[in-house]
């Protein structure tokens, strides 16, 4: 049985005509879905019986469930329990611009980043593509406002698990479905090189975020493995095709780890692989975890390092903080729930 959260417009269209059905159902339903927010079958009330008994056989409306809800200032938290009890988290960040969602994307993850919390346990499965919906609706639903903001940012690699983010975009920018703006949608990788120069075709005007946190390959490689699947060299030329094709920019996302990646050579190294490309670089006050022994670098290192990119004209942000209470911040995520 299929989750009806988890088909786009399309699928659905396909679906009703493979059952013998109309195609402009689809929009119909779509509407019940993300405008009027049915809860259960009975409420259709646009689709003939013998239809919707084909419909209720094959599909469930079946939401997620909320397990834990923590709350720090502007930041909520969200547990969700799959239907495999297995568990992810979403957090909610209240902006002066909007209410912004940071999504999971995997159970677990296999990119095995040492800096991350959220890494250490391996990936058990891709996310389904309504399960990353519904953490959109349920929380959109809890909270009672429009989320206006996404972010594919939590538990997993959204691009090892690429067809279903594409789906999953579908559906939230579709303006029958949650009708989020592709620029008000980001995704983060940690630069899985075929799926940025894929992410280059996609129709889709969503940002693109790459986590680069080195500025060359014997630091980057000794803490993020995948980089020497694919080395900065290639990730950055990946980067220009998709600029070049997409007109657009994209953020370099940079943790500031003590000692590690924070000198002044580091930041002029960074400014000399940027050079001449569309982008800006978010730099991320690193949020210490127990279990690893990384450390954060001060404010005044920060701001130095932040001083050197200006300098060399390069657009740059320090990422502010949220959540850190309740680890709901940047890398404090986790899938399982005996951690929580
Ligand atoms: N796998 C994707 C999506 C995760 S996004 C990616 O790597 O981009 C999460 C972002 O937070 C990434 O940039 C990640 O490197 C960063 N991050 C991980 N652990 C962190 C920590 N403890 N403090 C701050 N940022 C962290």
């Amino acid at each position: 049985m299929k989750n009806l959260y988890g088909f786009s417009l399309e699928q659905l269209e396909e679906y009703f005509l493979s059952i013998g059905s109309k195609k402009f159902h689809a929009k119909q339903l779509f509407s019940w879905l993300y405008e009027k927010r049915i809860t259960s079958f009975e409420e259709i009330t646009d689709i003939k019986k013998e239809t919707l008994e084909i419909l209720k056989r094959d599909c469930s409306l079946e939401p997620l469930k909320i397990v834990d809800v923590q709350e720090d200032e502007d930041v909520l938290k969200y547990l969700f329990a799959l239907s495999d009890q297995e568990h992810v988290e979403a957090v909610l960040m209240k902006h002066d611009y909007g209410n912004s969602v940071c999504i999971s994307s995997q159970v677990g993850c296999n990119m095995g980043c040492a800096f991350c919390e959220s890494g250490r346990r391996k990936k058990v499965r891709n996310l389904e593509v309504h399960e990353m919906v519904l953490q959109i609706l349920m929380i959109e639903k809890e909270f009672g406002k429009r989320i206006s903001h996404v972010v594919v940012m939590g538990i997993g690699e959204p691009f090892d698990n690429y067809e279903n983010l594409l789906t999953f975009f579908k559906i939230i920018n579709h303006p029958n479905g949650l009708a989020i703006g592709a620029r008000h949608i980001t995704v983060s990788t940690c630069g899985i090189v075929p799926k940025i120069l894929e992410f280059a075709d996609f129709p889709l005007q969503i940002n693109l975020a790459i986590s680069l946190h080195a500025p060359n390959d014997a630091l980057r490689s000794s803490f993020m493995p995948i980089n020497k699947a694919y080395p900065l060299e290639e990730v950055m030329d990946a980067v220009k095709i998709y600029l070049k094709k997409t007109n657009r920019r994209v953020t370099f996302e940079y943790i500031m780890l003590k000692d590690v990646n924070d000198s002044k050579e580091c930041a002029e190294e960074l400014c000399r692989i940027l050079k001449g490309i569309n982008c800006y670089v978010n730099l991320i006050p690193y949020n210490e975890t127990e279990n690893i022994s990384f450390m954060r670098t001060s404010t005044i290192q920060i701001m130095r390092f932040y001083d050197i990119l200006k300098k060399n004209h390069i657009g740059v942000t320090i990422r502010r903080e949220f959540g850190g209470n309740i680890s709901a911040a940047c890398g404090q995520l986790r899938s399982k729930k005996e951690d929580v």
